[in-house]
């Protein structure tokens, strides 16, 4: 181990206005972001690439949440993490764990608000549904989320960090999880809260980490960003992140989705398919994945399936079928069981595979489209006084 010049160290936080009370977290740092401030403090270069995969072997492979903990690195080279760095995850506020086994958590970190996350366990797998912003600016007319006005984009030390404060709560470490096992986690929706394509930068960050080999190492495959069209980032997410496309459709014509997605009335469907026809690297073994709510008598009849065909076709794709979830004043209504076969009935005749969601977590508000949290933007007054 190089030996660290403190003063070094010292000058240059001065000159960063870093101090011991604004350590950086590390979390969420890539592996070449940490690499040039390694450099910049003074690590040996022949060093610098080795240090940092140990750090992030330490933080993704093995989840320690103290940099004493990393028992290979000397102890120069902890003190060094410790003067500059912290590991901070984001905080459980709260867990509720519903009758199905789904778990909802509240979360903080040291910024302003309070957001959700799910998990949700299966037989064959263990999802996480990520959240990417605290309330959302679009008001789509069947979430609960939609109901809160944006507090402010998730960073990405936030977004990475819902991953491994529920692998904490699971004890999902080291590739086994505590029954000593195959490990939990093994797939991520970025379906929770907020539109992840507003907050592209540090999605597309905190996804790389996730699906990093020497991250957490969960496969490109099982990996889904939903979007409810974004359209000028939507190709970006192909071209630039690599995980799998879902689209939040709901509707199959412009006057429904405008009152259930009112991003459609900036960029209607004609639009949205046209762009999906050309998404890069679209395959039969990447389909594009179409969410659909089920809702009572607004867009669940057998013309919007036979709509829905034409307007996907030549996509290849599959539609996931969710019945509603009602939240405390919601103005829709569930869909009835037999109408919603009937629906996916006509799209598996056309070819399309159309599971129907099982609601899972809805006891506790915890299904799709239910989460919420109460945290409001700050007037700019107090903003300023939590810096
Ligand atoms: S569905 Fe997604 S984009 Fe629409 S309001 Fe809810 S969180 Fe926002």
């Amino acid at each position: 181990m190089e030996k660290i010049n403190t003063f070094d160290i010292m000058d240059d936080l001065q000159n960063d206005t870093l101090n011991k009370k604004q350590k950086i977290n590390i979390l969420g740092l890539s592996q070449k972001a940490i690499s040039q401030y390694f450099q910049k403090k003074g690590i040996k270069e022949k060093n610098v690439n080795m240090r940092v995969k140990q750090v992030w072997s330490w933080i993704y492979s093995h989840g320690k949440i103290s940099f004493d903990d990393m028992t290979n690195l000397s102890k120069d080279f902890r003190f060094f993490l410790n003067e500059n760095f912290n590991l901070e995850r984001p905080i459980i506020v709260k867990k509720q764990v519903s009758l199905d086994g789904t778990r909802k958590y509240l979360f903080k970190t040291n910024k302003i608000g309070e957001f959700e996350t799910v998990f949700i366990p299966e037989e064959d797998r263990g999802t996480v549904c990520l959240s990417s912003q605290i309330g959302c600016t679009l008001n789509c007319s069947f979430c609960h989320t939609g109901t809160q006005s944006l507090v402010r984009n998730l960073e990405t030390f936030e977004i990475v960090g819902q991953v491994l404060a529920i692998k904490d709560d699971l004890m999902d470490w080291d590739g086994k999880n505590k029954h000593n096992t195959k490990r939990t986690i093994s797939n991520i929706v970025m379906m929770g809260m907020g539109e992840p394509l507003y907050n592209f930068d540090n999605v597309k960050d905190g996804i790389d980490i996730i699906m990093n080999n020497e991250g957490l190492a969960i496969s490109r495959r099982r990996i889904t960003l939903s979007t409810s069209g974004v359209l000028p980032n939507i190709h970006r997410v192909a071209l630039e992140i690599g995980c799998l496309l879902a689209i939040s459709l709901h509707g199959t014509t412009d006057s429904v989705r405008d009152l259930l997605v009112p991003i459609n009335k900036k960029w209607n469907i004609a639009e949205l398919m046209l762009s999906l026809k050309k998404y890069p690297k679209l395959s039969n073994s990447e389909r594009i994945t179409f969410e659909y709510v089920m809702l009572s008598g607004v867009n669940d009849s057998l013309e919007d399936a036979k709509r829905l065909v034409k307007l996907i076709q030549g996509i290849p794709s599959k539609v996931n079928l969710i019945p509603f979830n009602p939240w405390p004043g919601s103005n829709y209504g569930p869909s009835n069981p037999e109408i919603i076969e009937k629906f996916a009935a006509y799209l598996r005749k056309a070819g399309y595979s159309s599971p129907v969601r099982k609601p899972r977590g809805d006891d506790i508000l915890a299904a799709c489209g239910q989460l919420k949290s109460d945290s409001v933007k700050p007037k700019k007054a107090n903003a300023l006084l939590q810096i």
